[in-house]
């Protein structure tokens, strides 16, 4: 706990952002603590303290997640996927041919919807 340091309106010296600032630069807080108080201007409505936290603590909004990285992963196994015969061609169906090599130049052996 302890006191955090209150700067002025306007006077937050670098490295401090609101969580307001961080979001513009595609940043959040990131689970860190509240670093600093920053005294608003009484003029308006709301409250008179904002809180800062230390930019170089913050971590991207959308990190790599391993989730993500499966849905990736997925969303090329699809494009790998042949839309006619439903095997992984190994490669990304070529959008010129639709559909993998051997559908779309079959032969008995190859593709299973030519026979
Ligand atoms: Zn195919």
């Amino acid at each position: 706990m302890g006191a955090l340091p209150v700067f002025r309106w306007r006077l937050a010296p670098d490295g401090y952002a609101t969580r307001r600032q961080l979001r513009a630069q595609g940043l959040r807080p990131g689970g860190q603590d509240v670093a600093a108080q920053l005294e608003r201007p009484r003029r308006r409505r709301g409250p008179l303290v904002a809180y800062l936290y230390r930019v170089d603590l913050a971590k991207p909004v959308r990190p790599m997640t391993d989730a993500k990285r499966a849905a990736l992963a997925k969303a090329n196994a699809a494009r790998r996927t042949c839309p006619q015969c439903r095997r992984d061609a190994g490669y990304v169906i070529p959008p010129s041919l639709g559909t993998c090599v051997p559908c779309a130049f079959p032969t008995p052996s190859d593709c299973p919807r030519s026979v």
